[in-house]
């Protein structure tokens, strides 16, 4: 185990093949060092076609590509937004860009996605005060796909739309159709821990002609058709770089080979640790296939004897990286005044954080890296 011990093993990190080069290096011989150019248009193309979209706009972040989706959808100072409460800030922070009021809904245990019962209930409670939101943000988390199905019904049922958070389930799918093709609007990241990357970058997708279009515009300043420079309303600074774009094609090629080396880590943990008596990991709804990628679990301290932070720190100690689940958004100072809808009697994503552990899952972790992580949590937990 010398050579584990040695380098520092993470949680997600990048994983390169090497056919990166290529585009990039077309991006350099052609001198298209630009935040527009022929990679850009080819990555848009073909993430569209991987998920089964009609249309896509490459950006900067998923982060922009979530506001983006708002701003499309009108989405502006008084109004309120749903967003799923277990999940990264970068989910909610682009309701708050907008002036807007973000109001959270719980997990249900059988996903850790939203639960579509939580939401029915913030919906007629919303529709009671005559105040329906302009949007919900569902997240698909740690590659699993929520039950779109449902959600999506009581979403049409309120002719809300629907904005898919898939920054986490590329590769994912739900009832055989992409993770990430069945909101409004689709929303993808490029981020370093992310299942593919282009170091930073993200993608807004969706059957809407007219909406990708217009984000495009957004995206580079929302500069009218004019040859002096002419804007007549706010615009950002968020087009993916053709550089990186190229770093995106290269990565888009091995996706499906990322998705299966991510759930073999996840059944290899847990084949050697679902038959400890408190662990338990997270379950794959039966829709759907997760990308698995994050290697999810909750440990019951009461039956295992051991906490979930003691076991992350025996495995700081050893270099390697282990996180707690995401803290939900309703229990963050920033969102401290928010409302949110749970899930029956029970905080389902406040237990989830509480007990939840997500363990080192990079498609290029090694076999004896894994087995080493295994090996560091048994003798933690004193079997
Ligand atoms: C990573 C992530 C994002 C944001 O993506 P960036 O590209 O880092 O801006 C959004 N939502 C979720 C759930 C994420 O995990």
């Amino acid at each position: 185990m010398a050579v584990s011990t040695k380098n520092k093993i993470y949680l997600s990190s990048p994983h390169l093949t090497g056919e990166e080069q290529k585009y990039v290096s077309e991006a350099f011989s052609t001198n298209w060092i630009a935040p527009l150019g022929p990679n850009v248009d080819q990555f848009e193309q073909e993430l569209a076609a991987y998920v089964g979209v009609n249309h896509a706009a490459a950006v900067s972040s998923g982060t922009a590509a979530i506001h983006l989706a708002l701003e499309l959808l009108g989405v502006q100072k008084g109004d309120s937004v749903f967003c799923s409460s277990l999940t990264f800030i970068a989910s909610a922070n682009p309701i708050l860009y907008q002036g807007a009021e973000p109001i959270f809904i719980d997990s249900e245990p059988a996903s850790w996605n939203m639960s579509p019962r939580a939401l029915e209930e913030a919906f007629s409670f919303a529709e009671n005060e005559k105040r329906l939101p302009k949007a919900v943000i569902v997240v698909n988390l740690y590659g699993q796909s929520a039950d779109m199905d449902k959600i999506k019904e009581i979403c049409d049922t309120y002719r809300v739309p629907m904005i898919e958070d898939a920054a986490e389930s590329l590769g994912a799918t739900y009832k055989g159709r992409a993770s990430g093709s069945i909101g409004t609007f689709g929303v993808f990241s490029f981020n370093g821990n992310k299942i593919i990357t282009t170091s930073g970058g993200g993608m807004l997708v969706s059957n809407d002609e007219e909406a990708i279009e217009k984000a495009r515009f957004l995206a580079t300043q929302a500069r009218d058709t004019a040859r002096h420079y002419q804007h007549s309303q706010i615009g950002y600074n968020y087009r993916l770089s053709n550089v990186l774009a190229g770093i995106g094609r290269g990565q888009l090629k091995v996706l499906n080979d990322r998705v299966q080396a991510r759930r073999s880590i996840f059944s290899i943990y847990e084949r050697e640790l679902r038959q400890v008596h408190g662990i338990d990991f997270m379950p794959e709804a039966g829709y759907g296939k997760s990308s698995r990628w994050l290697t999810a679990l909750t440990i019951n301290s009461e039956k295992t004897g051991v906490t979930r932070d003691e076991i992350i720190q025996a495995l700081e100690k050893e270099k390697i990286e282990a996180r707690p689940v995401w803290k939900p958004l309703h229990l963050q100072p920033l969102f401290k005044d928010c409302s949110f809808y749970q899930h029956g009697e029970k905080d389902v994503s406040k237990q989830l954080f509480e007990e939840g552990l997500c363990l080192p899952s990079s498609s290029n972790l090694t076999e004896e890296e894994q087995a080493y992580v295994i090996l560091t949590m048994k003798q933690k937990l004193g079997i």
